[in-house]
This record gives structure tokens, sequence and C-alpha cells, in this order.
């Protein structure tokens, strides 16, 4: 069988069902084409053949999205449910997508090139998690009383107190690295705030934000309070950006578009939240347990083929065990199965798109033509597909393009440490501040170190540790707010203050 044939017969009886039909949005609970009746084509990355299509919303199209999601959010059943309905209607989406996780794992291995068993095991679990997380925050989101002295008012007495209301209609903009999970972090403490949203999914991986769509209306969410337009960025998500009804824009995605959205939202100051890029340190000390290290430090750049906002693409290793952290991580490289995702065997997948691989090369070019060296990779793989080797350079310059610049594919370069006092400077010497991590057993200098990283995350002795309860989010150049835990609500609801006399 050929490569293409191959991939088709991987996918189960669901997930085959789903491509072969003709995908529209999802507007007012109804799934309609695109107004100017355009479609645009899904891509498989693993054989750079079309495995679908889905409709090209734009402005018009967002526009019947952010009236519905409107008149959602104003009237009808939406704004009458109890928290405990929209904690219940949470916990059903997080059933469905339980009970739909192969499928979903499929679409998302199809679409993304994500090993199947990372997006089976990692992605969906997570995604139902998630969900199940913000559907306990939405009995939970209170207010304070407040004792006031409002000293000018002679006699009187008062009773102060602060509510937390809905933000209102959210435009969520989400990118392609993780089209599932995301899609579930921007809607699930929207919906649990008692927003409605307007979803819009990378173009490059429109699927699986069409598939939650529908769990959504399965699942019972009243019409107009999910809504997913499938289309591209400067139109479908331009137009989300600057419409008159969204009153919230929540975009994750590139620091370079997150920088234009957050300009064109606070010209009608919107409230505004972005996740943007990074170029994540790894710092691995001489004294760590190199036996968890190692790999950890290889999987914190391998994983998702390094299309990962927190990747550890700068790799800051302690001089005397430099040659074995580095050869470490380059025979890990080596020995790591590049294949189709929807192989279970695959540890690597294809990149996203040819586009996508194309970029990365280039960054490996430059790597090269500014002389470091690759220990491992270094070169596409195969003929068909965006496949590029799991990379390691040393030889390394912190001026090199490869190392300021955020690469986005599973390339690592690695510096040594040669006087422990430089840690900070090293770990801070980029735009970004997303995440960081730290490999020691001794844990008193751990522990003077991490006030002194820049970075929203910093984690020991393991990387990409992150769960719904913990805030995440970016320093510098990586963004605006923090998402995840009991903070995301700060960006999902306005406080409003309540005084009266007594
Ligand atoms: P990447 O470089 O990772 O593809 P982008 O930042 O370009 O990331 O895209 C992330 C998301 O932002 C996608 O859904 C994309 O369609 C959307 N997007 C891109 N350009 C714009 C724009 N000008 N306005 C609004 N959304 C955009």
């Amino acid at each position: 069988m050929d490569a293409i044939s191959d991939q088709r017969a991987r996918l189960g009886d669901a997930a085959k069902k789903f491509i072969s039909q003709p995908k529209k949005l999802l507007i007012d609970g109804l799934w309609v084409e695109a107004a100017s009746g355009k479609t645009f084509a899904v891509i498989d990355p693993a054989t750079n053949k079309e495995v679908g299509r889905v409709a090209e919303g734009d402005k018009a199209d967002v526009d019947k999205a952010a009236k519905a999601a409107r008149r959602a959010f104003e009237s009808g059943e939406w704004p009458s449910l109890r928290p405990m309905q929209r904690e219940r209607l949470l916990h059903k989406l997080a059933d469905l997508v339980e009970a739909n996780a192969d499928e979903l794992a499929q679409l998302e291995s199809l679409d993304n090139g994500k090993p199947v068993m990372m997006a089976r095991h990692g992605d969906v679990v997570m995604t139902a998690e998630f969900l199940r997380y913000m559907a306990g925050w939405a009995t939970k989101i209170e207010g304070s009383t407040i004792d006031v002295s409002l000293s000018y008012v002679p006699q009187g007495q008062f009773f102060a107190y602060t509510r937390k209301e809905p933000v209102g209609v959210c435009g969520q903009i989400i990118p392609w690295n993780f089209p599932l999970l995301m899609a579930a972090w921007k809607i699930g403490p929207a919906l649990a705030a008692g927003c409605t949203v307007v979803l819009k999914p990378a173009e490059q991986t429109p699927l699986t934000a069409l598939r939650l769509g529908e769990l959504a209306m399965e699942a019972g969410f009243p019409k107009g309070v999910v809504n997913v337009i499938t289309g591209f960025g400067p139109t479908a998500g331009g137009a989300l950006v600057e419409h008159p009804e969204v009153d919230k824009i929540a975009f994750t995605g590139s620091t370079e578009i997150g920088k234009l959205i957050g300009v064109n939202a606070m010209k009608n100051l919107k409230r505004v939240s972005l996740e943007l890029g990074g170029k994540s340190p790894v710092v691995v000390m001489a004294d760590a347990d190199l036996e968890q290290a190692i790999p950890g430090a290889a999987m914190a750049i391998y994983f998702n083929q390094g299309q990962v906002c927190t990747a550890g693409s700068r790799l800051f290793v302690e001089r005397k065990v430099f040659d074995k952290v580095t050869e470490g991580i380059a025979a890990f490289a080596k020995q790591m199965k590049v294949g189709p995702g929807l192989d279970p065997s695959t540890q690597v997948g294809p990149l996203v798109s040819q586009e996508q691989q194309e970029r990365v090369l280039r960054y490996i070019q430059s790597g090269f033509s500014e002389g470091a060296k690759a220990l491992a990779g270094g070169k596409k793989v195969g003929a068909t597909g965006c496949f590029v080797e799991p990379t390691i350079f040393v030889d390394v310059k912190p001026d090199m393009k490869m190392v300021r610049e955020e690469i986005f594919g599973p390339v690592v370069c690695a510096q040594a440490i040669d006087d422990v006092s430089q840690i900070p400077a090293m770990a801070n010497d980029t735009i970004y501040g997303l995440g960081a991590s730290v490999w020691s057993t001794n844990l008193n200098f751990v522990h003077r170190l991490i006030p002194k990283i820049k970075a929203g995350t910093v984690w020991v002795n393991g990387h990409n540790l992150l769960d719904p309860a913990l805030p995440f989010g970016g320093y510098k150049n990586s963004g605006i707010g923090r998402e995840m835990g009991r903070a995301v609500f700060d960006l999902y609801t306005e406080t409003k203050s309540v005084c009266m006399t007594v």
C-alpha cells in the first residue's frame, strides 16, 4: 500500500465518516456553508494530500456568528442558566470528548501530523480533564463583600460588594499545534464564566474544533453559545478582532500576529489576552540526575515535533557534563522513530505543513551557515510529507539567528555554562519569557535561581508539566494574561462594584 492509502486504512470508521462529509460553519446552532460558498482544503502533512474540505468563513460569516453569540449572551436560555447547569453542560462535553476519544485522536493526527498515541493519551485526555476542571469553576466564581468607609457621607451605613460578571461575547483565535486542546482551553473558561464564544481554529487544522462544535451541540449548549468559524487569519480572524459585538479577544499564536491583534483589539478597547511565542531555556546542572535530564531535555524539544510554544529550544549545560548531555540527546534523537502520525509506533510525526517544514529547514540551514554543528539531524526525511529529523546543534553562539528566533520545530541549540552566576543572564537573553526548566539535585540553588528567571512558568526536573490548575502565560513578548487556574477568570469576567446605603 502507498503512504496515502496506509493513512486512510489507519482511520477508524467514525473518523472516516467525519472527513467524508463536507465541513460547514457552526453558527447559531446550525451547520451552514460560508456565505461566499467558498471552501478550502484540509491537508494531511504526512502525505501532502487533500483529505477533505471545510467552509472558508470570512467577514460575513463572522458577522452572523458574532450577532448570534450576542443574542445568546443577552437573552434566551443561556443567561438564565444557573452556574451548576453550566457546570453540568461542561461535564457532559467532557464525557462526549472521552466517548469519542479515538476518533478525535485520529482526526488530530491526520490533520496536524502528530503521533496518534500522543494525541490519544495526551491531547484528548487533557482536553477532557481541562473541561472538567473548568466545569468546577462555574459554581465557584465569586465576588467579595467589602467594608467601605465613605467618610464624606456623615451619617449612614453601607453595604458594598463585588460581582464577577461574564465579559460577554468572546472571539477566540487558536493555533495549529494542539488544535483540540487549544479549543478546549479557550471555550472552557469562557463557558464556565457564562460568556458566549466564536471560535476560529487555525486554517491548517480545522477538523477537531469542528468535531468539538458538534459535541457541544450534542451536550446541549443552547444555540449561539458556541460558534465555530473556519477560515483564514487576516479574513475570518481579522473580522473577529474588529467586530463591534465581540467584547473580548483571546488569541494563542505567533508573537508577530499577537502584536497586530493586540493593537487592533485595543482600538475598540476590547479585552484582550495573548499567549504567544517562546524560546524557552533548559538549564542542566552538573549535579542533575542525567538519566532523567537527558531524555527530559530531549523531549522538552522533540515533543510534538518541537511545535510547542514552551519548547525547550535553548539548552544550557554546565561545561563538565556538556558533552555527555549533548551526545546523550543526539543518541536519543537518532533512535526516535519518524513516520506518519497515524502509525501507532511513530514517535516523531511530520510538521504541520510544507510551509512550516520549509521554515524549519531554513533555520537549520542558517545554523550551518553560521558555523554550528549538528550532532544529530539537520535534514528533512523522505520525499513526501513534511518530516524533519530531530536535530541538536552545538558550536552555537548566542547571536545566531536560530538561537534568537522561535523556530517551532525539532531543533535545539546547546551552549555550555562556564560561570554559574551567568545562568540568569543566559536564560533571559531572549525577547520571550514563556517557560523554562532547570535540572539539578541542588534544590537550594534551584530556588535561588527561580526568581531570577523571567518566565511565566519554571519547571524543575521536568519540562512541559502543564495542569489546568496552574496559571499559564508569558513574560515579555510571550504574551499578556494568564490562562488556566483561578487566574483565567480575570480574563473572562468583569468586576462590578455595588454600593448601597442601608
Ligand atoms: P503560526 O505562525 O503558528 O501559524 P499565527 O499566529 O499565524 O501562527 O496563527 C495563529 C492563529 O491566528 C490562526 O488561527 C490564524 O488563522 C490566526 N491569524 C493569523 N493572522 C491573523 C490576523 N491578521 N488576524 C486574526 N487572526 C489571525
